[in-house]
């Protein structure tokens, strides 16, 4: 949908178009190969990480995953796992129950519809149990090499504080950014994007102060944050303390 609304939305302003192009090399310049945090070392994976990082910490879903993806090394495994002992592997990761019927559900699709394959086209991916543009645009960009924009939460928020959107719809965001941002860049912007909103430009206080895209970025409340101290949560953040989750 996103794709089909790009291609007749009119043109965005050349102004505009040029600041994205700047924030999206000065993004590149301070993450140079940003990578996705979840552990994965196929589609199938990825694509299982992603569904349990719903409401979760990346580092939760890896301790998870690590013993998780040496029972279950298929779609098929999954497709056929006993509810309960799923369950059990993954419950450190919330919602555990639901994630365990997601995972069933779209392993059985998998196998039913594509062989056991995870497939390589976002229509086939987003037609899964469980898997939205999100999670298809990052398998896409992470597991197959494409380009692909994905909007999680920090990627909406990071874009409508800059003035590359203004939506708070993940889908109209997307479909803006795809407008702004150089195809050949989507999936590096997406992942470095993720991480300056995981480390810059945080829900909370975000550090405008030390932002190397404040002279781009026309949020107005930047000037508020300019000198803001490190928090998160009311609380000053103390060296190595945990990140607040997704
Ligand atoms: S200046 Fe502040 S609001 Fe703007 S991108 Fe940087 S951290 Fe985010």
């Amino acid at each position: 949908m996103a794709r089909a609304a790009a291609r007749d939305a009119p043109a965005p302003p050349p102004e505009l178009v040029e600041r994205a192009r700047a924030v999206t090399e000065r993004l590149l310049r301070k993450y140079r190969r940003p990578r996705v945090a979840l552990e994965f070392s196929s589609p199938l994976e990825l694509l299982v990480a992603t569904i349990l990082s719903a409401q979760c910490t990346d580092e939760r879903v890896n301790q998870v995953t690590r013993t998780l993806f040496r029972r279950y090394r298929s779609a098929r495994a999954y497709a056929e796992a006993d509810p309960a002992e799923l369950e059990a592997l993954i419950r450190p990761t919330g919602y555990y129950r639901q994630k365990a019927r997601t995972l069933i559900a779209c392993c059985r699709a998998l196998v039913e519809r594509f062989g056991g394959k995870v497939p390589d086209r976002l229509e086939d991916l987003t037609s899964l149990p469980g898997v939205g543009r999100k999670t298809a645009n990052l398998v896409l960009g992470s597991a197959f090499g494409r380009q692909a924009i994905a909007v999680d939460t920090h990627v909406l928020r990071v874009a409508n504080r800059l003035g590359l959107a203004a939506s708070r719809n993940p889908d109209r965001v997307e479909e803006a950014l795809m407008a702004l941002v150089p195809r050949r860049r989507w999936t590096a912007f997406t992942l470095a994007a993720i991480l300056h909103g995981r480390e810059t430009c945080t829900a909370r206080n975000p550090r405008c102060g030390e932002c190397v895209l404040h002279d781009l970025c026309p949020w107005p409340e930047k000037t508020r944050h300019a000198g803001a101290p490190a928090r998160e949560g009311g609380t000053r953040r103390r060296k190595g303390a945990a990140r607040a989750p997704r």
